[in-house]
């Protein structure tokens, strides 16, 4: 099975002691390991670390200090976007880092997304150069087709996914790549791509926390081998605008999420992170505060027990907190929300 979490035990120590205590000049920043961070062998042959940091809404002259924050702490798996629009301040982080030499580019897993205007086959290998160049990276250990449209009119995506897809394909052939996937994508959308994929997809990213569980795409992906990573595991309670036009409850506020925390002794927010592992995917929660980055790690040497799991897995409330509006267009292939998710919940 490629999807197979790689720990050797249930119980995963935590963050180790700072390591820069010895021989150093007493102004280099600290630094953590994490022992054994739990990876899942991707289809690609490659092992994505199951704990990364998101990037998405994290502002100019905060995004490089959280990268760093985080890389330091011992995340080994930043989630990027050339739509996020803070890719170069990335790069620069992540040479900084390099720079300390506490921790290589090889041990890092950086993915980034091909944005909607960059369907076209001519394009897709330079976004995701100009993505390599922003990072200062010589590659990727992960693509994704960031949604499966273009913006395009007509009754179909235009350019088709197939033609963006076998793009994606030349990228893992010419080495920018190591492992290519989708996100946003439904199962329908998925199983497409499957019927003539010659590279399968490694991950789907998609949106998964208690109050949207994804549980058909999860369980397909698992069936397929496919990776699922889990986005907006927090439920993104800074994307107000979903949460003012519908006034839609916070999983971070959930009564039963809280009464699990009190519990065990963590924050609402570690639980979330912690559920997600627990139930069966990566998890790429975003924060800028140093204080945060550190804790939403600190996630690897705890369960939540199963009556409690099962109870958080079970919530009546179900909801996307993204929905995919702005793909929705009068005289595009989308003609609603249900047309972007094939009516899939
Ligand atoms: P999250 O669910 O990760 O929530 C982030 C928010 O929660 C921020 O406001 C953050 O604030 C706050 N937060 C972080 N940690 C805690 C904590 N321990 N307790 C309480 N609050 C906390 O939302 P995102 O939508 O950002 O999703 C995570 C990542 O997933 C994105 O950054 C992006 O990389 C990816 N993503 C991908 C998408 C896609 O289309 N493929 C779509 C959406 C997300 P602060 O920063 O102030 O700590």
């Amino acid at each position: 099975a490629t999807d197979k979490l790689n720990t050797s035990s249930g119980a995963i120590p935590a963050t180790d002691k700072p390591n820069t205590s010895s021989g150093d000049q007493g102004t280099s920043p600290e630094y953590h390991t994490v022992k054994n961070m739990p990876t899942a062998k991707l289809s690609s042959g490659h092992e994505i670390p199951i704990v990364g940091m998101g990037t998405w809404k994290s502002k100019p002259g905060e995004v490089g200090e959280a990268v760093k924050t985080a890389l330091r702490a011992g995340y080994r798996h930043i989630d990027c976007a050339y739509i996020y629009k803070n890719e170069p301040e990335v790069g620069e982080a992540f040479q900084t880092i390099w720079k300390e030499g506490k921790v290589k580019r090889e041990e890092v897993f950086i993915t980034s997304k091909l944005w909607n205007s960059e369907h076209a086959a001519e394009n897709v290998a330079k976004a995701c150069r100009q993505t390599l160049k922003d990072l200062q990276l010589d590659y990727l250990d992960n693509y994704l087709i960031h949604w499966p449209q273009t913006g395009n009119e007509g009754p179909e995506v235009q350019p088709p996914i197939q033609e963006t897809w076998q793009a994606m394909e030349k990228l893992v052939d010419e080495g920018l790549v190591r492992s290519i996937g989708l996100s946003n994508f439904s199962v329908k959308k998925t199983e497409a791509v499957l019927s003539y994929a010659r590279i399968q997809p490694s991950i789907v990213q998609v949106e998964i926390h208690p109050y949207f569980r994804n549980d058909y795409l999860v369980k397909f992906c698992k069936e397929k081998g496919i990776h699922v990573t889990a986005y907006s595991p927090l439920g993104s309670p800074d994307s107000s605008a979903m949460y003012k036009r519908e006034n839609v409850p916070w999983v971070l506020q959930d009564k039963e999420v809280q009464a699990v925390a009190d519990k065990l002794g963590k924050s609402a927010g570690q639980v979330l992170i912690r559920w997600a592992i627990q139930h069966g995917t990566s998890v790429i929660p975003k924060s800028i505060k140093p204080e945060r980055i550190r804790q939403n790690l600190d996630v690897l040497d705890w369960e939540i027990p199963q009556e409690d799991f099962q109870k958080l897995s079970s919530l009546q409330f179900q909801m996307r907190m993204l929905d995919g509006a702005e793909c929705v267009k009068e005289n595009g292939p989308y003609k609603s929300i249900n047309d972007v998710w094939d009516g899939e919940v």
